[in-house]
């Protein structure tokens, strides 16, 4: 480490220039040099902190959110989740700052940039006064950017919902958790789950809980749902479980989602929640046609709301 290596190049006039060292690969963090400050949250598999990383040890550091898994036995799954998301560049999906592996295998870590306001979930019911419904309609305007960029790389996000739309101020919202996001093969429409596992049912289109298939225009449907929450300003009274349990019954385990595939089947929606606009209402609608070809997609709802916010 003391001896830096000064390294030298010819430029075109023939006259030499030292190139700053290059001492460490800036996406590289090392553990010893995180320190936790808090939880941000938690799903299923995964663990959201809020860390200072100091390599100078003095407080000067930065801070960063690191996911991590709560089972080191789903780092498949995390690793997956590093791969799509660094190769995201948009204004609207959450920055990837880098990785923390010095531990081994197992217990990989992803850092991301830090949105002190936290998700839609939790920012909405808190600043509800401060926060008009022309605002509402920026962040959907900006979830469809984000939205429209990924399907642009042929990915599917799978897990649109207002707990996963990060807030970074109160006029720019980012796109986060790709952990379930997947990539469309070249000579495919949908992506095909194979395994089971905890899905965010109350967010799926038909096609999804049916056929387990996921299309671009599945997306869409949960970007509706999302819309939904949004418009109710994340009201917990009103939370798309909520809503689903009241209208179609709670009951047990597999009957739940027999009894939601019915319903959607035969053409039950969520009716519109008092504070939503009829005209966004019908957007929203638009998001839920029953067959995936039917409904609206990214780039058009870019345009109703560029439109209704002009
Ligand atoms: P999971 O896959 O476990 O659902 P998420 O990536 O959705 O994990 O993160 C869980 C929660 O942590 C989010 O709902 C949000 O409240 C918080 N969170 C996640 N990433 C960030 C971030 N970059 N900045 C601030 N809060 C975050
Ligand atoms: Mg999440």
């Amino acid at each position: 480490p003391f001896f830096r290596a000064i390294v030298r190049e010819l430029d075109e006039k023939g006259i030499y220039h030292s190139i700053p060292p290059q001492e460490t690969d800036p996406t590289d963090f090392k553990s010893r040099f995180l320190k936790k400050i808090r939880k941000l949250g938690e799903g299923n598999f995964g663990m959201v902190e809020l860390c200072l990383y100091d390599p100078k040890g003095d407080q000067t550091g930065e801070l960063v959110a690191v996911k991590s898994l709560k089972t080191e036995n789903e780092s498949s799954n995390l690793r997956r989740e590093i791969s799509t998301i660094r190769n995201l560049y948009h204004e609207n999906i959450v920055k990837y700052k880098g990785i923390c592996n010095d531990e081994g295998g197992a217990n990989i870590k992803l850092i991301m940039e830090y949105l002190p306001a936290g998700s839609l979930k939790e920012y909405l019911p808190r600043n509800k006064s401060n926060i008009d419904q022309k605002r509402l309609l920026l962040y959907a305007l900006q979830i469809c950017q984000g939205m429209e960029y990924l399907g642009s790389q042929n990915y599917i996000h799978r897990d649109l919902a207002a707990r996963n739309i990060l807030v970074e101020n109160e006029s720019l919202v980012k796109i986060g958790d790709f952990g379930l996001t997947k990539s469309i093969k070249d000579d495919k429409e949908y992506y095909k789950v194979t395994e089971e596992q905890d899905s965010p049912v109350y967010w799926y289109a038909p096609e999804c809980l049916i056929n387990r298939k996921f299309y671009k225009a599945s997306d869409v449907w949960s970007f509706g749902v999302t819309l939904y929450e949004i418009m109710s300003y994340c009201d917990r009274e009103n939370s798309p479980p909520q809503v689903f349990l009241k209208s179609i019954g709670r009951s047990h385990g597999q009957m739940t989602m027999a009894r939601l595939v019915d319903a959607l089947e035969k053409g039950w929606r969520m009716p519109r929640p008092d504070s939503c606009p009829e005209m966004v209402y019908t957007q929203i609608r638009r998001c839920w046609s029953h067959a995936p070809e039917n409904r609206v997609d990214f780039n058009s709802l870019i345009q109703e709301f560029e439109f209704f916010l002009t």
